[in-house]
């Protein structure tokens, strides 16, 4: 026998126990989204490289190191996408969507990220995404807000998110602060790591973000971002507590939330938990107006956010509640030839009848016994049953497989109205 081939590392098979929870968190997020008018917007996996590097940042984690790079069969750089904001602006620019005062657009899919794997943090994983472009005031950063919440309410997980957020300000007041926070950790060089000096060169705010709990002291004392906020960003900010304070979402303001990509400014936030270790962000996102005339846009306003599909789902308590929705309702046995031809048509006039119907049917025949036995284990809760003797009669058995039950026999004419009234 030859060797099995494996999936490779850090990227992960769903398999079909696992599909119901997906679905059902898919199912929530379109239905929130939904809810809030915003349409959903299909991108392709590659991109050019550049798209990438022009847009999240040559000095960030991603682009330096990250990033599934290659070149196509004639000579194109291209990159598996590690991030879905690039992609969508480049769309919307492209297809001149962004003409429309205002557009509200979310997507979901896979991204690839060449990390170390680990719980929560893999090579493929799967983000749901959403941008809302041309609108300037805080309205918009509260309603990405709220609408997470909706969804956390809506997965029964709000109790374990909370929400911290923080104001970048404009790039001009970020250029200010970075050179009052170059000069101060040039001043405590010796307390930082080796990844902080290198960063003090590139990108020093993401010192303030460092996971080494050595620098935790000498970040504690490094000047706030809060100070060089000019009025509007202050306003800015303050009218987006308020909108919170107002919809009873409590928040706590990180000063050190900094976020690792280069286009962010203004509001950022992160919904984290403490239940799943070192990965504990569930969805980040906040407010990144400078990219689209970094993409060749006409200056407009930008924010949005991703949520991790894999942390979120495991957050959920009760995993198993959405394998109803998908669970078949009946289980078609057939012993002999004649129930085998019948039964096929039978079960075919049922899914007609019946379109949200989900029936099995069993195939390549067996005893009683034993398809009774696959019966049970597919999960489904009612067993139809065709033999000899119910052809003969035009009749069906029926067996409840959830509760323990006589199994009495229906003729088939009835039997119709009787799995309606069950669905
Ligand atoms: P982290 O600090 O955990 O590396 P990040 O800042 O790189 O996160 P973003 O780029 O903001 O993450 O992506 C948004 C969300 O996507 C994260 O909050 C997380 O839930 C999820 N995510 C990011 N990278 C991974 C990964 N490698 N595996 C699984 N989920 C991920
Ligand atoms: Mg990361």
């Amino acid at each position: 026998m030859s060797e099995k081939i494996q999936a490779i590392r850090g990227m992960h098979d769903i398999l079909p126990d696992q599909t119901p929870s997906w679905q059902g968190v898919e199912q929530s997020f379109r239905q929130v989204l939904a809810a809030y008018g915003y349409q959903e917007i299909r991108l392709p996996i590659v991109e050019k490289t550049e798209l990438f590097k022009r847009s999240i940042g040559e000095v960030t984690d991603i682009v330096e190191k990250e990033m599934y790079t290659f070149d196509d069969r004639n000579g194109d750089s291209l990159t598996l996408r590690p991030e879905g904001t690039a992609g969508c602006l480049r769309a919307c620019l492209e297809h001149g969507l962004l003409h429309q005062p205002s557009q509200r657009l979310w997507y979901m899919g896979p991204m690839f990220r060449h990390e170390r794997p680990q719980k929560g943090r893999y090579r493929q994983f799967q983000q749901m995404g959403v941008e809302a472009y041309g609108m300037e005031g805080p309205a918009i950063d509260a309603e990405l807000i709220l609408l997470t919440r909706r969804l956390w309410k809506t997965l029964g997980i709000a109790h374990k998110l909370e929400l911290q957020i923080n104001s970048l300000g404009t790039l001009e007041e970020r250029l200010v602060y970075r050179e009052k926070l170059v000069e101060y950790f040039r001043a405590h060089v010796d307390a930082l790591d080796d990844d902080s000096k290198r960063r003090l060169e590139t990108n020093p705010l993401r010192i303030l973000d460092s996971k080494n709990p050595n620098l935790a002291e000498v970040v504690q004392g490094a000047p706030s971002l809060a100070e060089y906020l000019g009025e509007e960003s202050r306003n800015h900010f303050q009218a987006l507590t308020s909108s919170l304070d107002n919809a009873a979402l409590a928040y706590t303001v990180n000063p050190r939330l900094v976020r690792g990509l280069d286009y962010y400014c203004r509001t950022v936030f992160e919904w984290v938990t403490t239940e799943l270790g070192a990965q504990g962000t569930v969805c980040a996102g906040g407010r990144y107006d400078g990219l689209i005339a970094q993409l060749g846009g006409k200056p407009s306003h930008a924010i949005g956010f991703a949520l991790g599909v894999e942390r979120l789902i495991d957050l959920l308590d009760n995993p198993a509640r959405f394998d109803e929705a998908v669970c078949p309702h009946a289980y078609f046995i057939r012993v002999g030839s004649e129930a085998e031809g019948s039964g096929a048509l039978l079960a075919e006039q049922l899914r007609d009848a019946l379109p949200n119907l989900r029936l099995v049917v069993h195939c390549d025949g067996g005893s009683f016994k034993s398809q009774f036995k696959r019966a049970d284990k597919s999960g489904a809760g009612l067993a139809l049953i065709l033999g000899e003797d119910e052809v003969r009669d035009s009749a069906i058995g029926i067996k409840n497989l959830r509760k323990d039950g006589e199994q009495f026999t229906l003729k088939q004419s009835e039997l119709i109205p009787y799995l309606q009234s069950l669905l």
